[in-house]
């Protein structure tokens, strides 16, 4: 699923379409393209700037913003170009998952989602999205946000309260951290909560620069039944916390 990581990838790769002038918007499927008609007035508009908060994209051009959420698979498509696994599309039978278009007088820009749970619209008022959780300072900007219970890992997932973290970053963090996930956060010092949010800090740009949130420590193929901390080699307990399939080390998470 697409998390913080992999849609700042998403935007350095659309940052390529900055400057260009649209010239036609797909926006055929109404289940992820809320608004089309509204979309469809920005025709003839030149794209000023890509931006990013948490999971949202949101494309800035002349008269308007278009907001771009992922959902569970959506990617984005430059140039035919995907810069999450550099799959080359072509005219290609994947073609028919894409949801949301943008035609430029050279070139396009496509959201492919198989799964539909995208969503594209003119941009909305972010106000109830948390401090972006690559921002400079960011325990001081959470902290007014947190809740005084609840699962830290719910905590972690909440949006309002910190923008962009997902399943696998917030598992990584708190093993990183040696936090067991279903620890309420009323339990945890206000010191140990300040350290995972440090924990934040140093892991978004080291999986960033591994190639995404699949790349932890507690990597995307520990992530099954019998398999072993990273760490310590004892075994990994598996589940659902905060509505989350949630792997942890009860040796090293406590
Ligand atoms: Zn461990």
């Amino acid at each position: 699923m697409p998390e913080i990581l992999e849609v700042e990838m998403y935007r350095r790769a659309a940052e390529s379409v900055v400057g260009r002038t649209v010239r036609s918007f797909a926006t055929n499927d109404a289940l992820v393209v809320k608004d089309g008609s509204q979309i469809q007035t920005l025709v003839g508009s030149c794209v000023r700037e890509v931006g990013r908060h948490g999971k949202l994209m949101t494309i800035h051009l002349d008269h308007g913003s278009i907001d771009l959420h992922f959902g569970m698979a959506g990617r984005i498509i430059v140039d035919g170009r995907s810069p999450i696994d550099e799959l080359v599309y072509g005219a290609s039978s994947n073609d028919r998952w894409i949801r949301f278009g943008m035609q430029f007088d050279e070139g396009f820009l496509a959201i492919t989602d198989p799964r539909r749970f995208a969503r594209v619209s003119t941009s909305q008022k972010m106000s109830a999205l948390g401090p972006d959780a690559f921002s400079e300072g960011l325990f001081d900007l959470v902290q007014p946000r947190l809740p005084v219970k609840g699962s830290i890992k719910g905590v972690l997932l909440n949006q309002q309260v910190i923008a962009g973290l997902g399943n696998m970053l917030v598992d990584e963090i708190l093993s990183r951290g040696k936090v067991d996930p279903r620890r309420d956060i009323s339990m945890l010092s206000g010191s140990a909560i300040r350290k995972l949010f440090s924990a934040v800090v140093v892991i978004l740009p080291e999986l960033l620069e591994r190639g995404g949130s699949h790349m932890g420590d507690l990597a995307a193929d520990l992530r099954v039944p019998g398999s072993r901390c990273p760490y310590d080699a004892h075994e990994l307990a598996r589940d659902t916390v905060a509505g989350r399939t949630t792997y942890w080390c009860p040796h090293h998470q406590k």
